[in-house]
């Protein structure tokens, strides 16, 4: 059997890179692809970033129960397939859930073998700095973006371990430690 680990991260911390790092020197983990209803942006692929399904799809899966967690962003929806962790799981390769902190924690009630880890910035008041330096957002955006961090680092305290992305390369290493030993 594989094992089964959820990642979360506030937006703007820097957590797809952190996670493609450790998948670049660990082929034996492989990222789980979610189902979401939200529109392919360029260089996206269907079945390969996402599982890109139409609003009725969606609903005909939560009305038969295959996801093991679903969740609402902004209007879209985003969810994981019960059917696709159990079959990597099955085939014995170890798979992370890259899902925010609502989903990791239903996950963690179905599922409590499974490891949560969530990246967190150094400091709140950098990741202010750091979403603001993007300069691709209004004034507003960024608050409703805050705002939903905090929840996030709040949910947090249920992880079972929070590693702060320093540096991609020590944040890294922290998630070896967690996922090889
Ligand atoms: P994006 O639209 O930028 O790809 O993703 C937006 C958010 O949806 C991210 O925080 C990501 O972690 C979350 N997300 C992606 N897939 C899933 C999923 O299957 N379930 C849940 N709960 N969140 C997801």
């Amino acid at each position: 059997m594989g094992k089964l680990f959820v990642i979360s991260g506030s937006s703007g911390v820097g957590k797809g890179t952190v996670i493609n790092e450790f998948l670049k020197k660990h082929p034996d983990f492989k990222l789980s692809i979610s189902c979401t209803t939200r529109k392919k942006r360029d260089g996206e692929e269907n079945g390969v970033n996402y599982f890109f399904l139409s609003k009725d799809e969606f609903n005909i899966c939560i009305n038969n129960n295959e996801f093991l967690e679903w969740a609402e962003f902004s209007g879209n929806f985003y969810g994981t397939k019960k059917s696709f962790v159990e079959q990597c799981l099955n085939n014995g390769e170890n798979l992370i859930l890259e899902i925010d902190t609502k989903g990791a924690l239903n996950v963690k009630k179905l599922m409590p073998e499974a490891t949560l880890i969530f990246i967190a910035p150094p400091s709140f008041e950098e990741l202010e700095a750091r979403l603001r330096g993007r300069h691709t957002e209004t004034e507003e955006a960024i608050q409703k973006r805050l705002a939903s961090i905090k929840l996030e680092i709040e949910n947090s305290k249920n992880y079972d371990y929070t590693v702060i992305n320093d540096t991609v390369e020590n944040a890294v290493k922290k998630i070896e430690e967690i996922a090889l030993k």
